[in-house]
């Protein structure tokens, strides 16, 4: 071995599907849907582990701009027809993250379940493997296409489809506790949650459907906090953060 191979970082996970919820682009202060600042820190963490060589998905919610769910509560929409908009919610913030990948120097492809040929590719499964394996950043936008599912089940959906190693999950905790770790102190962090654990309890981090997902196709799903700096590039080196859910 020579020292320049020593010195070459080499990640445990090659292939990683992140799966990030509209909110965490979303200004704390103002309200704001898309806040700049924190898009560019979301991003300059995903070229991090671009830079060295992981192949990287990312499944964008749009839950910062429009759920079908509430809005069929609140606003009178059309359940299905909210779910279109969540959908199309999903490609505006699929285009942000796009857009600041690529200002980073990152090589970027977006793909949309909900064909729109002047903003994205279609999402084509081969394709998109393709542009994988050569080492562009894929963004899923458009969810899985379809109504009453949610972007989490795209997620799962995407990684199993491309072979992923690992589906990180992005929340605003570092992991699965035992009790709501912001309103009681004495909450204890699990290292490691069993699939049929997370689909048992309901957890609220994935709908059951993702979970299911995984667990049918044995794809560990890493609960991590992205307001820690580095803690993608951390788990994809094979670091013991947050919760595994496997
Ligand atoms: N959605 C959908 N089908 C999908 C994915 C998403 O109908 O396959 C709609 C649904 O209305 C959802 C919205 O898009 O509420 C935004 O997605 P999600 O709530 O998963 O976003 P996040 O909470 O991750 O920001």
């Amino acid at each position: 071995m020579t020292v320049s191979d020593q010195s070459e970082p080499n990640p445990k996970y090659k292939r990683i599907i992140l799966k990030l919820s509209g909110e965490v682009l979303r200004n704390t202060e103002d309200g704001e849907p898309i806040d700049p600042n924190t898009l560019r820190a979301i991003c300059e963490e995903v070229k991090k582990v671009y830079d060295i060589g992981v192949q990287v998905g990312l499944v964008i919610g749009g839950g910062n701009i429009f759920r079908g769910l509430s809005g069929a509560e609140m606003k009178g929409v059309d359940r299905t027809t909210g779910d279109y908009m969540g959908m199309l919610a999903t490609v505006i913030n699929g285009l942000a993250l796009m857009d600041c990948l690529e200002k980073l120097g990152v090589t970027v492809r977006l793909q949309s379940a909900i064909p729109m040929d002047k903003l994205a590719e279609p999402f084509i499964l081969r394709r998109a493997t393709r542009h994988l394996e050569r080492g562009r950043v894929v963004i899923f936008a458009g969810g899985t296409g379809n109504p009453y599912f949610s972007t989490d089940t795209a997620a799962a959906l995407r990684a199993s489809e491309t072979g992923a190693n690992m589906l990180m999950k992005a929340t605003k905790v570092d992991g699965i506790y035992n009790k709501d770790p912001e309103k009681h102190a004495d909450a204890v962090k699990y290292d490691h949650v069993p699939y049929i654990d997370a689909l048992r309890d309901r957890l609220k981090i994935m709908d059951s459907t993702a979970f299911s997902l995984c667990m049918e196709n044995k794809l560990p799903i890493l609960v991590f906090s992205m307001r820690e700096p580095g803690s993608i590039y951390r788990a994809v080196m094979g670091e013991e953060i947050g919760t595994l859910v496997d």
